[in-house]
């Protein structure tokens, strides 16, 4: 590490932005975009991050914080990790993942259920009374952070739509989201069995450094997710909209609403105009309108309406944090608060 900047060998690969007026010194870790930051790397920049004597990192990378976990580093969920009084060389003992999610979600008990032969089934209850089991492969990589974040995630949303979210009892994690296996698609809802399923990509370290490996640095086609936000927060708040969308599509005038007035902050008469811009002869102003649906939610929102919705809903879900969401997602989410108000 040299000039606030960690380097392996010729490739800088992360810059440290250090903020001194933050009270636990915590130091932002910048990750050079360029890099295609796998796990061997990852737990190099927390073994230079440690021998620097950094006291706490501000970082959102999944691979990051667990390296970092993983050697002692603690914090709450989402939030800057604090370094080990005295840091250890490389991981520590393997932890109980159950355990750890509980130790990371105050207000609500974690507990394994069961012991299966290849999967880790984990039930996990809310001081408000709300349940979810969770699935997830009984494997030494699971990211306890990255499962607790998805629960965290689904039970907010359950909270804040009451009992139309309460379809969803349950998240499997496994390789390929329930059969879907091209590596493409992170998440598929299947609302008959009130389960969702999640690529272990989002919650599993070897499979998140495959995943980086292949990608290589491109972008997938669906939107990614603003700091503090992981990818699991995302494709979790993705899924929970396929089983709300459900209640939206059977109630007319929230759907036409939705479909008024997203047409209307595009310049169109409804947003199937919009998604319907690449359609030969689409008129100019409709063809505008599916490139603002690209640059402001994702490609893949323009897949069709209820791909796009649950964009939407992704991005209104996960909003930067000292920013504000793009126009068409705040327009998104201003019709759900009024048809949907949040509970007091
Ligand atoms: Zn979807």
């Amino acid at each position: 590490m040299r000039d606030g900047t960690v380097w392996d060998g010729a490739t800088a690969f992360a810059a440290l932005d250090p903020a001194p007026d933050r009270a636990d010194g915590a130091v932002a870790v910048r990750l050079i975009a360029s890099v295609v930051l796998i796990r061997d790397a990852a737990s190099a920049l927390v073994d230079a991050l440690a021998a620097a004597g950094v006291p706490a990192i501000d970082v959102a990378d999944e691979l990051v914080r667990s390296e970092a976990r993983a050697r002692g580093w603690t914090g709450p969920l989402r939030a800057p990790l604090r370094a080990p009084l005295t840091a250890p060389l490389g991981p520590t003992s393997p932890v109980d993942v159950a355990a750890a999610v509980d130790a990371l979600m105050p207000g609500a008990t974690v507990a394994r259920r069961g012991f299966g032969r290849s999967a880790l089934s984990v039930r996990a209850m809310t001081d408000d009374g709300l349940r979810l089991r969770v699935k997830v492969p009984d494997r030494p990589d699971v990211v306890p952070e990255l499962m607790a974040a998805g629960l965290e995630t689904a039970f907010a949303i359950r909270r804040r739509f009451g009992r139309m979210a309460s379809g969803v009892r349950g998240i499997t994690i496994d390789d390929g989201a329930g059969g879907m296996d091209d590596h493409r698609t992170l998440g598929s809802a299947q609302s008959q069995t009130g389960t969702f399923f999640l690529d272990t990509s989002l919650a599993c370290a070897d499979s998140i450094d495959a995943q980086r490996r292949r990608m290589a640095g491109r972008r997938g086609v669906s939107a990614a997710t603003p700091k503090p936000w992981f990818p699991i927060d995302g494709v979790v708040a993705h899924e929970y909209w396929h089983n709300l969308d459900t209640t939206v599509v059977a109630s007319p005038a929230v759907y036409l609403e939705l479909n008024r007035a997203l047409g209307a902050e595009l310049g169109v008469e409804t947003y199937e105009h919009a998604l319907r811009g690449r359609e030969p002869n689409a008129p100019p102003v409709w063809q505008q309108a599916l490139a603002r649906i690209v640059t402001e939610v994702s490609p893949y929102a323009t897949t069709n309406w209820r791909e796009s919705t649950a964009e939407l809903f992704k991005l209104w879900w996960c909003p930067p944090p000292d920013g504000v969401p793009s126009p068409l997602v705040r327009c998104f989410g201003a019709v759900l608060d009024r048809f949907y108000p949040a509970p007091e």
